[in-house]
């Protein structure tokens, strides 16, 4: 089994979606499908009734603040229903509206504070915020429950991050960036999961438009660079899925 601990099934066009879930099912991918915002969960939550394999789970995105309610209690019962948190996180990098940054963090705290009363994991985005989203989950005490989604800033913050026993997801520029194999090398085994986020991610890095099937290139990567065969890669993931999924 593999299992994409990142993704959003949404960004695929509809017309699509038939074989994006046999792609899905023929290769044994478990999905964890992220949502961007309440809409996207909606889609998300309509995908898991016709392919089993995707797991939705609920977020409210930095780039998707504006679209959020003033009382963010009302997400509390998707908060309950999703088996984990995301996607969720701060973005000072892509997001060019410095005004946003300020309630991307009050949003940002919101969900993690809800992932320690409902003890769930949080998958999360770090994009250029690296440290204070170190800092904010440090306070809640919160950092063993939490996926750092595609890492890419400095190597000091990666550090502590690890020391923290954070999980990593690594993504589909592991074939082509040095930068996020040499993170592949420094995350322990039993922290690292894999996963494509969406079709167009892969579309960034190299130009092809992904299917879930990337994931076993992403796989393969890892497997290389970290020098571990995928059966014990596969093992690891599994383990990680039991205790970040299935718990
Ligand atoms: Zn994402």
């Amino acid at each position: 089994m593999y299992i994409d601990f990142h993704t959003h099934i949404d960004f695929y066009k509809d017309e699509e979606l038939p074989l994006v879930y046999d792609d899905i099912n023929k290769n044994n991918i478990k999905v964890i499908s992220c949502a961007m915002d309440e809409k996207s969960y909606k889609k998300n939550l309509e995908f898991a009734k016709v392919c089993d394999n995707i797991i939705p789970t609920f977020g409210i995105h930095p780039w998707k603040i504006t679209e959020v309610v003033n009382n963010l209690d009302t997400y509390d019962d998707y908060i309950k229903n999703s088996k984990i948190i995301g996607e969720v996180g701060l973005d000072f990098h892509w997001v060019e509206d410095k005004s946003t940054f300020k309630p991307q963090v009050g949003i940002f705290k919101h969900f993690v504070k809800k992932a320690k009363a409902y003890d769930k994991f949080l998958n999360i985005h770090t994009k250029g915020a690296e440290e204070l989203v170190y800092d904010i989950l440090d306070k809640e005490n919160m950092l063993e429950k939490s996926i750092i989604h595609w890492y890419s800033g400095d190597f000091y913050t990666l550090r502590k991050f690890i020391d923290a026993n954070c999980y990593f997801t690594l993504s589909v520029d592991i074939n082509s960036s040095l930068k996020s194999q040499e993170i592949a090398t420094m995350i322990p085994i039993n922290r690292i999961l894999a996963e494509t986020d969406g079709p167009t991610a892969l579309e960034w890095i190299n130009g092809v438009y992904g299917m879930p099937r990337e994931i076993i290139n992403v796989y393969k990567g890892i497997s290389h660079f970290k020098n571990i065969s995928m059966d014990e890669l596969k093992y690891h993931t599994t383990e990680g899925y039991k205790n970040i999924i299935l718990k």
